[in-house]
């Protein structure tokens, strides 16, 4: 299918946007018609097709032509961000996939098999779905979670996908089509009705998917009404995207690009906050001259855009490329946000980075940038019971540890305690750890894991 969005429209503003303007899209079924992968081995080429069939895959023009760098190819790590790799299935995983394709199987028997190993790769990790779920009296509002006080995130129905979908993404559930792992909702209804009655709620956060992949009109039935008398507790309203990486024609030079712009203005001057969360995960990705035009213009409304993004193991574990990074969001008048520690979901194997490696990367990023870069918290494990920061590694009482803190947490009374994890070099995730100084049980485990019993979640 190729999808036409933007043709025979007013010339674009900047260069680069001239070719690209023009919206094609590329998944698994257009394979062979992308024409730059004909360039690699046909080993490799299988390889790759074999992991596309299991997890999701989507490119783009733009991301093929502007973004990947092919003289590079395969350490290029913008080819990486999109295109499967051949290690990220294990190698029974792959073994499985070859020996169909090669046998010529036909497509039931590739999605079926395709099931059964997305199944080994842990979906649905910290049991968001149960445990997270609003309800007005008796009823579960679907496509919505909200976990902290705070901040009510939304999940609009038509902007679960995105304009390329990330190799990693912990996302990738609701993109293969299994029903009933999408959390999305129907319509807006339900949104405005529980943040009505919800006057502590401050923030909404618009997410995905990618809600900038909806149509300004669309946009504009979820935030438009906040601007009605009964919605001034929502102070800040959040736009969780990769647009700006994937599409940055969306703000430039799409047919409803303007009226976008123009929604997000009314909004800011309505009183509101309206923060552009801008998904980044290497400086390559603020380069091309048609994303800098689109930054601009974002910030022309009086929007602000934070980043915030995921280490990665193969694309951008490496001070440098974060500190680059940092520097350039700072430069571009944007604010960096959160640097988070890769879920454990999908290949979690290939990007998995350690939290001692990952938190060493961090602060070396840290020591050279200035303070206005300084902004990016982390490295954050966005766990089950919150938000976890690894704040250092250091030794107390002789024992080696990881000092750690609630940046966020289900119950607020956890936030900014620190607390102490024993050291462990290998450990990638919060339920890898355990706790220092002998002692059985984090703080917040009891309560925890009553209020998992009390959901009726087993594990999250
Ligand atoms: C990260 C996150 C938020 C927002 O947290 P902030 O610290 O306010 O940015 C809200 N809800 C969920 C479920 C989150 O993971
Ligand atoms: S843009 Fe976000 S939601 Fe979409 S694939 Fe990438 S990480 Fe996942």
């Amino acid at each position: 299918m190729t999808m036409v969005a933007g043709l025979d429209r007013r010339a674009p503003a900047v260069p680069g946007a001239v070719d690209a303007a023009r919206y094609r899209v590329f998944t698994e079924r257009h394979w062979d018609q992308i024409p730059q992968l004909r360039a690699l081995p046909e080993e490799q080429r299988e390889a790759m097709r074999a992991v596309a069939k299991v997890l999701p895959f989507r490119v783009n023009q733009f991301v093929l032509d502007e973004l990947i760098d092919w003289d590079n190819v395969p350490d290029d790590p913008l080819f990486r961000l999109v295109f499967p790799q051949p290690e990220m299935l294990l190698p029974h995983q792959m073994e499985a996939m070859l020996k169909l394709l090669r046998a010529g199987a036909d497509n039931a028997a590739l999605v079926a098999q395709a099931r059964m190993l997305r199944e080994e790769l842990n979906p649905h990790p910290a049991g968001q779905q149960a445990l997270n779920v609003p309800r007005v009296g008796e009823q579960m509002l679907e496509g919505m979670q909200h976990k902290y006080n705070e901040t009510v995130l939304f999940f609009p129905s038509q902007g679960q996908t995105c304009h390329a979908y990330c190799s990693f993404c912990f996302r990738w559930a609701q993109f293969v089509g299994d029903k009933e792992l999408r959390f999305a909702a129907n319509e807006a209804g339900h949104l405005h009705e529980y943040l009505a009655g919800n006057p502590r709620v401050s923030d909404l956060l618009l997410t995905g998917g990618d809600p900038m992949v909806m149509k300004t009109r669309n946009l504009a039935q979820y935030l438009e009404p906040l601007l009605a008398p009964g919605f001034e507790h929502v102070q800040n309203i959040r736009i969780g995207t990769k647009a700006l990486t994937f599409w940055p024609q969306r703000f430039v030079s799409d047919a409803d690009a303007d009226d976008l712009l123009r929604l997000l203005e009314r909004m800011v001057d309505a009183g509101k906050h309206v923060a552009v969360m801008a998904h980044y995960n290497h400086w390559r990705e603020l380069e091309p001259a048609v994303s800098r035009e689109a930054i601009r213009r974002i910030r022309d409304t009086g929007a602000v855009i934070r980043a915030q993004g995921p280490l990665l193991s193969h694309i951008n574990d490496d001070a440098g490329v974060w500190a680059r990074m940092w520097r350039t969001q700072v430069h571009l008048g944007i604010v960096p946000y959160y640097l988070f520690v890769e879920r454990d979901t999908g290949a979690r194997h290939y990007f998995e980075v350690p939290l001692a490696r990952t938190w060493e990367i961090y602060r070396d990023a840290m020591q050279q940038v200035s303070g206005l870069a300084r902004t990016a918290r982390g490295p954050s494990m966005s766990a089950g019971p919150g938000k976890v920061e690894v704040q250092g590694v250091t030794e107390v009482a002789g024992e080696k540890v990881f000092v750690l803190r609630f940046i966020q947490a289900r119950n607020a009374d956890w936030v900014q305690r620190p607390f102490f994890a024993h050291y462990d070099e290998k450990a990638a995730w919060l339920d890898q750890l355990r706790p220092a100084f002998g002692e059985e049980k984090f703080f917040f485990q009891d309560e925890y894991q009553a209020m998992c019993r009390a959901a009726g979640v087993e594990r999250a």
